[in-house]
C-alpha cells in the first residue's frame, strides 16, 4: 500500500506525555464576539484569541485537526423551519462552515502556523477536497487541518463531522471546546447549583439528555470507542494543558 507510507511520515513534534493528535470541534459560535450583535460572523479579536490557542497546542507538540460549524451564519434546522427545502437550507449552512475554516486557516497563517481547509463539498480555487491520506500528511508535518462543510451531506451536523473525522485520522481525542468548562447536570447559566461532571458515559449522556452533542455524533463516539472531553474555549492556556495531559473539563467515554 504505496500511499500508507505518506500517512505514516515521521511525526514533527510528537507529545512525550498527553495526546499526539486531537480533532477539535469548534462551533461556528466560537468565532464570533459575545456581545449584542457580534455574536453573528466572525469577530477579528476572537478569531485571532482562539488561533493563539490552537497554535500553544501544536507549539507544545500536539497535532490538532478542526472541525468548524457554522451556526454563526446560518443553521439549516431554524431555516428550514422558515419554509427553505431542509436539504438546500443544510448545504447553504456546510458553506457557511466553508467561511469559518478560511477564517481560522488565515488566522493561524498570520501567527506562523501551516494550516490548510479541506473540504467534504469540493471548492478548488479555496480548498482541497477532503482526502484522508492527504490530511494525515499535513499533520504529520506539524500543520493544522480544517476539516470544512461538515459530512458534506445534509440532515447532519458538524458534531457528526468531527464525531466521524475523528475516528477516520484516529485522533486520540475529540475535544469539544464551548463557552462553558464541561458538562453540567443543568443548564449552568440558568441554575446556580448545577453540578459539573468530571466524567461521564456516552450512554448517560443519551439517557440523561445531557446536550453536549447530538444522538449521532455521541453514537459514533460510544461505538468507536473514542474520548471526548469538553471544556471552555475562552480559558486562556486550558486548551494546551488538557493536549499534555492535565485533567482538564469533562471527559465522556464508552464505559
Ligand atoms: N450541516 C449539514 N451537514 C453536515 C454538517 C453541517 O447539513 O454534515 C449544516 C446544517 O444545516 C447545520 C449547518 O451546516 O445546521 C451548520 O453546522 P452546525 O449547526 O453543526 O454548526 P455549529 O452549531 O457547530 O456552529
Amino acid at each position: 500500500m504505496p500511499n500508507d507510507s505518506i500517512a505514516n511520515e515521521t511525526p514533527v513534534g510528537e507529545s512525550k506525555k498527553g495526546y499526539r493528535r486531537i480533532l477539535l470541534k469548534l462551533s461556528g459560535e466560537a468565532l464570533a464576539g459575545s456581545e449584542g450583535d457580534s455574536k453573528f460572523g466572525i469577530d477579528a479579536q476572537t478569531l485571532n484569541d482562539v488561533c493563539k490557542e490552537i497554535a500553544a497546542v501544536v507549539e507544545s507538540g500536539t497535532q490538532v485537526a478542526i472541525v468548524v460549524g457554522g451556526g454563526n451564519f446560518f443553521r439549516g434546522i431554524s431555516a428550514s423551519e422558515s419554509g427553505i427545502e431542509r436539504a438546500t437550507a443544510d448545504y447553504i449552512g456546510m458553506l457557511a462552515t466553508v467561511m469559518n475554516a478560511l477564517a481560522i486557516q488565515q488566522g493561524l497563517k498570520q501567527i506562523g502556523l501551516g494550516a490548510r481547509v479541506q473540504s467534504a463539498i469540493p471548492i478548488s480555487p479555496v480548498s482541497e477536497p477532503y482526502v484522508r491520506l492527504r490530511a494525515l500528511k499535513h499533520l504529520n508535518l506539524g500543520r493544522v487541518v480544517i476539516f470544512a462543510a461538515g459530512t458534506g451531506n445534509p440532515y447532519f451536523t458538524t458534531d457528526t463531522a468531527a464525531s466521524l473525522r475523528a475516528a477516520e485520522i484516529n485522533a486520540d481525542v475529540l475535544v469539544k471546546a464551548t463557552k462553558v468548562d464541561g458538562v453540567y447536570d443543568s443548564d449552568p447559566a440558568q441554575n446556580s447549583a448545577a453540578r459539573r461532571y468530571d466524567r461521564v458515559t456516552y450512554d448517560e449522556v443519551l439517557q440523561k439528555r445531557l446536550g453536549v452533542m447530538d444522538a449521532t455524533a455521541i453514537a459514533l463516539c460510544r461505538d468507536n470507542n473514542l474520548d471526548m472531553r469538553v471544556l471552555s474555549i475562552n480559558e486562556e492556556g486550558a486548551l494546551t494543558r488538557m493536549a499534555q495531559g492535565h485533567n482538564i473539563g469533562t471527559v465522556i467515554s464508552s464505559s
